[in-house]
């Protein structure tokens, strides 16, 4: 029997010049994260590919993490054989056969990088496919195959596969910098973590809970999701501060239709001071334009104002179902939709300010002593570390910063 080998395509690092040795080290160093103790022979660079060789019995646990990987086009299980030329034939055989047991056609496309290989692909086509239809009685069917078989002849090896798992696309995590996700326990911000995480940014969360005027469910559920998230390799931490009382004491100062402006504006405060000590790069929310009475382009100015770096929000132009088929694809939306209580609804008036001005919302914060209360977040926060290879802790806190 061959050797089996989980075999890793990627296509925006190719168009990534003269970086791209970079993206294919940190992708290499992602999977062999993602991959763990399955793959106890790492994850290998061979002629610009990434080629993890596993054991038959573990060939699809492993495909299954790395399709999850940012970066990962696509994912295929191959039968590693030489050039053999009968080794090839066989290869396809068990490959047609293991893809797809009921299938009546197939075809064979096969490539050669490897400079050396003097049989041309389209004569490859016909040798291997003349032994799998002579094998397996399949017929070719060029055009709309149940089964299309890939041959790539690279240097010395020969890998050939039937299967694929589409992965997430995007970029290696670790090559575009750090950002701070404000993360609810709701449908939008793990989507909008996980977007970023896609494109390559390492995700610290942050999440506000309404303890101690509520239970802690909220943060649990948050957890979860980061559990979920983790498995991308770029989610690095959850950061929880109790917020309850901070609201309860706005929410005494301050004129009810003003307060979820000021709630936010508070997270977008202590989301800033933990990014400082991140290093990160930007925050992201989970808002989309209009989706809610805090989500207008007047409300979405004011919370802005509160920042200092820039608010990322990937969701932006996308509608809720949108939202939710993502969610629901990258195994965050059934967490979400558990009963929880929202800080976000704790003294809450029934009708929020939708185009609040800035000067408004000043003079609502001008009875609090807004630094102080950035201070008691810092102080009464905890997090979790979650298995992220691209990401730095910081180094020191601040002696307020407590765990
Ligand atoms: P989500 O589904 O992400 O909870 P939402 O539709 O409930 O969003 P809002 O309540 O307006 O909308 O929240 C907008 C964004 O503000 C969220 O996507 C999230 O990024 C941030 N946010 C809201 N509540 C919290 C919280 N408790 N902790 C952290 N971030 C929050
Ligand atoms: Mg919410």
């Amino acid at each position: 029997m061959f050797e089996r080998a989980v075999l890793v395509h990627y296509h925006e690092i190719g168009l990534k010049g003269r970086n791209r040795g970079r993206f294919e080290r940190q992708l290499q160093d992602n999977l062999a994260t993602a991959v763990g103790t399955l793959a106890s022979a790492g994850v290998q660079r061979v002629a610009s590919r990434l080629v993890i060789p596993v054991p038959a019995s573990l060939a699809d646990a492993t495909l299954a993490r790395v399709a999850a990987v940012p970066g990962v086009s696509s994912a295929s299980i191959a039968f590693v054989t030489s050039r053999d030329p009968r080794e090839m034939e066989q290869a396809a055989v068990l490959a047609v056969r293991e893809a797809a047991p009921g299938a009546r056609t197939f075809a064979i496309a096969a490539r050669r990088s490897a400079t050396d290989h003097a049989e041309r692909s389209l004569d490859m086509n016909r040798r291997i496919g003349a032994a799998v239809q002579a094998e397996t009685g399949l017929r070719v069917n060029l055009d709309a195959p149940d089964v299309l078989c890939r041959v790539e002849v690279v240097q010395g090896e020969v890998y050939t596969f039937a299967q694929r798992a589409e992965g997430p696309g995007g970029l290696p995590v670790g090559t575009s910098g750090k950002v701070v996700s404000l993360l609810s326990a709701g449908i939008d911000s793990p989507v909008a973590t996980w977007r970023m995480i896609r494109r390559g940014a390492v995700a610290v969360g942050v999440h506000f809970s309404g303890r101690p005027q509520t239970d802690d469910l909220s943060e649990r559920i948050a957890g979860e999701i980061a559990t979920v998230l983790e498995r991308t390799g770029g989610f690095a931490r959850l950061y929880v501060v109790p917020f309850g009382d901070l609201q309860r004491e706005m929410s005494l100062a301050a004129p009810p239709d003003l307060r979820i402006l000021l709630y936010r504006r508070l997270m977008v405060r202590v989301s800033e001071a933990i990014a400082e000590q991140e290093r990160a790069g930007a925050l992201v929310t989970g808002e989309s334009l209009g989706q809610v009475a805090s989500q207008t382009l007047e409300n979405i100015a004011v919370v802005d104002a509160a920042a200092t770096l820039p608010v990322l929000r990937p969701l932006v132009g996308n509608d809720k179902q949108e939202i939710i088929t993502e969610a629901r694809r990258i195994g965050t939306y059934e967490l979400s939709i558990q009963p929880h209580a929202d800080c976000c609804t704790l003294f809450m008036p029934r009708t929020p300010e939708t185009h609040a001005t800035l000067t408004q919302v000043q003079r609502g914060e001008e009875g609090l002593d807004v630094s102080r209360m950035v201070d008691d977040a810092l102080a009464s926060l905890s997090w979790t570390d979650y298995a992220c290879v691209a990401y730095h802790a910081p180094k020191r806190w601040p002696s307020n910063f407590t765990r």
